[in-house]
């Protein structure tokens, strides 16, 4: 039998209502993201779904072929265009974990050649050095309980015949190096290596929608894959000092969400021009004040897009002390001009913790490049770590904010991504 992709949801704790929809949307998410790689077959039982290659796949179809990209996988060659499938899916929030699997006959003559067969696969490319052994272990779970065996009597039954016929192997319970995986489901077990882990979470667009402040740096794409990860479609919005700050700060923005888009069905980034209103601080406003002021505006033009886009919240990277501007005080008088909560999933968070979960997600090599963003134009010699809000509203009062706010939204530039950026060993 062909292999095929088992799809395990997480938060199947959920109740109620919510279970429904957020299996369906899983199911969408799904099949959105499968699209633009080749035609698969998805078939669905509860929590988990089964993707197999559709008969209309072209062979040789690129798009289909795996061996193309060399990033994740599960190793085995038997998988055709399901290893690209597996590294697309791996990324959804809401999947648990997925793996690749051989479906066999569960009758226990059947299965245990079934396994032999599948082992001498897998041992065939494991090449141990010489006289050495490999440690494996033999996981077996039940779903049909009428079967005539339990689980640790089969896997026994199952160890016990794989020793025998392969030498090379001694069972290691702890630390194993191979490991089959047998599930019994009905007249069917499926074989699998393992079990690639997802980011978890719900399926995004169970959650409403947020609209991520992303700046270039480490935190705010991080804040997005958080939000993402708890159901949340993520719009982006961009600020960007053009001509103080280069192009190329703004096209790291764009690498960022376009690796982000392989998260979502949909991202949308949108580039507002924010140099005349740094201008306009900088030559009427007290310098201490500038930091604030700068994202006390950017939340005004947020508000903006946030309505055009039915977003909300407004996502931010900020995390309690890391900079001047993210002392208490200071985040509490950017809030206040927000219309809608401000959320800062990463508010609780060391750095080296921002920094680890960029590194999970893949943002952090495009974080770090050195191009600088918006804020540390005209930065301030000293910035106020306690600014109050009358003192920032008196400097409000110096600006025509109203014109500033909506010259950044003529100047609006969007752009879509869609799940076809995603890139499995991603080569731009
Ligand atoms: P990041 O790593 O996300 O740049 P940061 O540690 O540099 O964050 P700040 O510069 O204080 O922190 O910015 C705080 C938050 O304000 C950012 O996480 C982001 O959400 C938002 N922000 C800052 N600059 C911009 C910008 N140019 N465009 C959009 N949002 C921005
Ligand atoms: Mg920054």
């Amino acid at each position: 039998m062909e292999p095929c992709l088992i799809v395990r949801f997480s938060e199947t704790t959920l109740k109620g209502k919510n279970r429904p929809l957020f299996e369906q949307r899983m199911v969408d998410n799904i099949r959105a993201h499968l699209k633009p790689h080749g035609r698969y077959t998805l078939s669905r039982d509860m929590a988990r779904v089964t993707i197999s290659r559709s008969a209309g796949n072209p062979a040789g179809d690129p798009a289909a072929d795996p061996e193309s990209h060399g990033e994740g996988g599960t190793g085995n060659g038997a998988g055709g265009g399901l290893k690209l499938a597996l590294d697309v899916l791996r990324q959804l929030p809401g999947v648990a974990n997925v793996s690749l699997s051989h479906p066999v006959s569960s009758e226990p003559g059947a299965l245990s050649q079934a396994v032999l067969d599948y082992l001498e696969g897998l041992l065939a490319r494991a090449a141990p050095a010489d006289g050495e052994r490999i440690p494996f272990r033999m996981e077996v779970t039940r779903k049909n309980k009428n079967y005539p065996l339990n689980s640790m009597e089969v896997a026994s039954r199952l160890g016990r015949k794989a020793l025998e016929r392969f030498p090379v192997l001694k069972v290691n319970l702890e630390h194993p190096q191979l490991v089959v995986q047998v599930e019994i489901l009905g007249e069917q077990a499926l074989l699998s290596e393992e079990k690639v882990p997802g980011p978890g979470g719900l399926a995004v667009g169970t959650s409403g929608r947020g609209l991520c402040l992303i700046s270039g740096g480490i935190d705010s794409p991080v804040a997005a894959h958080m939000m993402m990860t708890r159901g949340m479609r993520i719009i982006y919005l961009n600020f960007h000092s053009f001509p103080f700050i280069g192009e190329r700060s703004k096209e790291k923005v764009h690498d960022l969400v376009r690796l982000l888009a392989r998260n979502q069905p949909h991202s949308r980034l949108y580039v507002a021009p924010f140099a005349p209103v740094q201008v306009a601080i900088r030559d009427k406003c007290p310098e201490g004040l500038r930091t604030l002021l700068y994202r006390r505006t950017m939340n005004r033009v947020a508000n903006r897009i946030a309505e055009r886009e039915k977003a909300g919240a407004i996502i931010t990277g900020e995390s309690l002390g890391q900079v001047a501007s993210q002392t208490l005080p200071n985040i509490a008088v950017i809030a206040e001009t927000a219309e809608v909560p401000v959320l800062q999933p990463l508010i609780g968070l060391a750095k080296t913790e921002i920094i680890h979960r960029a590194q999970a997600i893949g943002t952090y090599p495009i974080s770090i490049q050195p191009y600088p963003d918006c804020c540390t134009l005209f930065q301030p010699r000293k910035p106020l770590t306690r600014a109050r809000s009358v003192d920032l509203q008196r400097a409000e009062a110096r600006l025509d904010l109203e014109a500033l706010v909506a010259e950044c939204l003529d100047g609006l530039e969007m752009t879509d991504y869609g799940p076809e950026y995603y890139p499995a060993g991603w080569k731009a």
